[in-house]
């Protein structure tokens, strides 16, 4: 137990170091590493582990290019507090749910919302290194630039579509929850897949986008040239953490009905 709480703090400070995560958010990781060390023992932490991982190295890889590319991206190499949990909460409160009901059903939530955050991060990581313009998903004849929200590429989406599989196939391997294997692999997959496109769906629907009252510049920035932009698309109060919540919520959900049809 103690190794385990070495374990996350470790990657807690690891996190923080690599600039993965700003100090807030650290301490937020921190504490929901915790909760899943505790609530679903050392298979889900070794499987947090492995994303983290993942997710770090493909951020990090080829990030001088990817800088050039400009969009929303460069201000979130290091993550803070909210997008920490964003895209942790669900998998915390699975661990959580765990520790104190117990039963697959929280495992398969567990998975689908990992697996999302995997299949999402490299997807848009890796589809950032693609030469291809995305597009939008809602309106793929409509060009966007890299970095925007609910823009795909053929690579992204490939990429997170074996992510997702990925993920699952080491799940089964560490034999991450307590459900039989072709099931673990099947909610974890199609949970995944299905997080991951709900998310360039939100991003191109749901997602509000600004007008700046200085510029006039339409982004994805609420705040531009020091000023409150106006809102002029999707949903004000919605932004790239509650479609990255939303989509991890969405991955377990679809995980969860695998589990219980297949
Ligand atoms: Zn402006």
């Amino acid at each position: 137990m103690i190794l385990g709480v070495i374990a996350v703090f470790a990657l807690g400070a690891g996190a923080y170091r690599f600039k993965a995560l700003d100090a807030r958010g650290s301490i937020a990781g921190v504490c929901m590493a915790l909760a899943i060390f505790f609530g679903g023992g050392w298979r889900w932490l070794g499987l947090l582990l492995i994303f983290f991982g993942l997710a770090t190295f493909f951020t990090k890889f080829r990030r001088d290019y990817k800088k050039t590319l400009g969009g929303v991206q460069e201000q979130e190499t290091i993550r803070g507090v909210r997008n920490a949990v964003a895209n942790g909460s669900v998998a915390a409160a699975a661990a959580i749910a765990e520790g104190l009901i117990g039963g697959n059903i929280f495992g398969a939530v567990f998975l689908g919302a990992l697996a999302t955050s995997t299949a999402d991060t490299l997807a848009t990581e890796i589809g950032l290194l693609s030469r291809e313009k995305p597009r939008l998903i809602i309106s793929l004849g409509t060009t966007v630039p890299p970095g925007t929200s609910g823009g795909i590429t053929v690579v992204g989406t490939l990429v997170g579509i074996s992510s997702a599989i990925l993920i699952s196939i080491i799940a089964v391997i560490i034999n991450a929850a307590s459900i039989i294997p072709a099931k673990m692999l099947l909610a974890g997959s199609i949970g995944g897949i299905a997080g991951v496109i709900s998310d360039s769906f939100y991003g191109a629907s749901l997602q509000g986008r600004y007008k700046c009252g200085a510029c006039g510049t339409v982004s994805e920035s609420r705040r531009h040239h020091d000023a409150k932009g106006v809102p002029v698309q999707g949903i004000g109060w919605i932004e790239n953490n509650t479609v990255n919540f939303l989509s991890t919520l969405t991955g377990a959900v679809v995980a969860v009905i695998v589990l219980l049809t297949v």
